[in-house]
């Protein structure tokens, strides 16, 4: 064990990252008993259309399989309404930057994103990572932005660069939206940085929940219309509701 890391349990406490009780250091997961056993269940949650889990899952939305055909890439499946443990899990995320939290989730999603890259014979190394922002008001609300920061703890658990790539001038939040009208406020928010050089690069795109896939759609477009070569869409959850 290193020395920072001794210095770390005699100064703070391990939360499990659901409820935020006290759990030992000495745990794989980091969650207590009652939320491990709620996490473990929700691993086994189905697809309702393939029945595989959210790790074997290939099921696109229509405005994903606009951009590939291929695959993407989730980390667990959401159902965006129940009070569950981890529904309030995924809520948590964004609304309470916690570097533990961050890195959990995206040694999930790395997990998930080299298998897909193996069953489609793909080279990662080729890549870099990009993300769709949140919106300038709801960063400033919550103070930070959760997909830039599971974007650059990626980076540490792929080995790959990120860039930024895009501004959200969006005022609208796509909950409050049907399908036609995400699609459209995406298109609408979403544009290119100035600096953004696209041309010829191939990108891991993460957005934080998949519903209905404009976001990632309306991005997508942006990165293949100014020259991206590829683009393998990548979130932290797939809304199954
Ligand atoms: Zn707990
Ligand atoms: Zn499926």
């Amino acid at each position: 064990m290193k020395l920072s890391e001794v210095f770390c349990r005699m100064v703070f406490t391990r939360q499990c990252l659901i409820c935020s009780e006290p759990i030992s250091y000495d745990k794989d997961l980091p969650f207590c008993h009652d939320c491990e056993d709620a996490w473990e269940k929700f691993l086994e949650i189905k697809c309702p259309k393939c029945g595989f889990t959210a790790e074997n899952c290939a099921c696109l939305p229509e405005n994903i399989r606009k951009l590939t055909k291929r695959g993407a890439a989730w980390c667990v499946f959401y159902d965006g309404g129940g009070n569950n443990a981890v529904n309030n899990f995924v809520f948590k995320f964004k609304r309470e930057y916690r570097r533990d939290l961050v890195d959990f989730m995206s040694s999930l999603i790395a997990k998930n994103v080299k298998a897909l890259a193996q069953r489609h014979g793909i080279d990662l190394k080729e890549y870099v990572i990009t993300y769709a922002p949140r919106r300038v008001h709801t960063k400033r609300r919550e103070g930070f932005d959760h997909v830039r920061k599971l974007a650059l703890s990626l980076s540490k658990n792929l080995g790959l660069a990120v860039e930024r790539c895009f501004v959200n001038k969006g005022i609208l939040a796509q909950k409050t939206l049907n399908k036609k009208e995400r699609l459209e406020n995406a298109r609408s928010s979403y544009s290119l940085r100035a600096d953004a050089n696209v041309e010829g690069k191939k990108y891991l795109l993460l957005d934080d929940i998949i519903t209905t896939g404009a976001t990632m759609l309306a991005s997508g477009e942006l990165l293949f219309g100014a020259g991206a070569s590829d683009v393998i869409p990548i979130s932290y959850a797939k809304n199954i509701k």
